[in-house]
């Protein structure tokens, strides 16, 4: 969790001293390895300590009291020694969770200001507004706040069995729960419905929420929510979908990682299961 963090966009009058500094090359994270465990650097006077040369920063807030930021180095710069650039991802498991989720904070404001530099409406050069986490353009005033992009993502129960999918856009060859984008005026659960039955050609009934997870792969919202099965026969789309079927608690395919909310959602539906043996 986030927890302590208070985010904000105004350094506290007076701030300056050693802060925690989330940078990014690219969207790989530059971590520092400490007593074996992996860390993000302290610095006194910013990306500057470490020889880098920042493209562009932002406070992003504090936590514990101890301010945070954000900065951007070039996509060639090569990590100070001790340190390297790695992508969150990989991160999951080895940086401190509370870590983690400010890198996800630090991710997504980093990757909104490098694709806001220009107006998307008329080109001009966008510029800061103050005291709001937005770019403004000088010319025609047009505000853009960091993009945030929902998908939903739902375990569809039928009975003792859990309806899961391979899709191709996976890397590897594991099953997973359907999911997809919201289309611009759907409701959420209107998303879900219309997700599983273009997938797999599926209805569902008791569409219920379950919980979310920022996912900065690169600006998402997953929405997840738990359904019954109402209907239908599984026909997969096969442009996005390689196979789809009914599995039982005791006979799940290969699993998607822990980092994932859809992790959570087999876990929910595996233990469940449990219960009712
Ligand atoms: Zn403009």
């Amino acid at each position: 969790m986030v927890g302590r963090f208070i985010p904000s966009v105004t350094p506290p009058e007076g701030q300056g001293g050693p802060a925690r500094w989330f940078i990014f090359s690219g969207y790989k994270l530059l971590v520092r390895m400490k007593n074996g465990m992996l860390d993000i650097p302290v610095l006194q006077d910013g990306p500057r300590d470490l020889g880098l040369e920042a493209v562009r920063l932002h406070f992003l807030g504090s936590r514990d009291g101890e301010a945070c930021y954000s900065a951007e180095v070039p996509e060639d710069a090569d990590p100070p020694p001790g340190m390297l650039f790695s992508g969150l991802r990989s991160l999951f498991d080895s940086l401190d969770s509370a870590f983690y989720r400010l890198a996800v904070v630090a991710v997504q404001v980093v990757d909104w200001d490098r694709t806001h530099q220009f107006c998307g409406r008329c080109g001009e050069k966008t510029r800061y507004k103050e005291g709001e986490r937005a770019k403004e353009c000088p010319r025609c005033g047009l505000t853009s706040f960091p993009r945030i992009s929902p998908a939903v993502i739902v375990a569809v129960e039928r009975g003792e069995k859990l309806l899961m999918a391979r899709a191709n856009r996976f890397p590897t060859a594991f099953y997973s729960v359907l999911a997809g984008f919201v289309e611009p005026g759907e409701t959420l659960e209107e998303a879900v419905a219309r997700e599983v039955k273009e997938e797999v050609g599926i209805e569902l009934a008791n569409i219920s929420y379950f919980g979310s997870q920022p996912w900065p792969f690169p600006d998402s919202l997953m929405i997840g929510f738990t359904a019954q099965y109402a209907g239908g026969e599984i026909c997969i789309d096969e442009a996005e979908i390689v196979d789809a079927g009914w599995f039982g608690a005791d006979e799940l395919p290969t699993l998607p990682g822990k980092i994932s909310i859809a992790r959570r959602l087999i876990d929910w539906f595996v233990e469940k299961q449990q219960k009712v043996d």
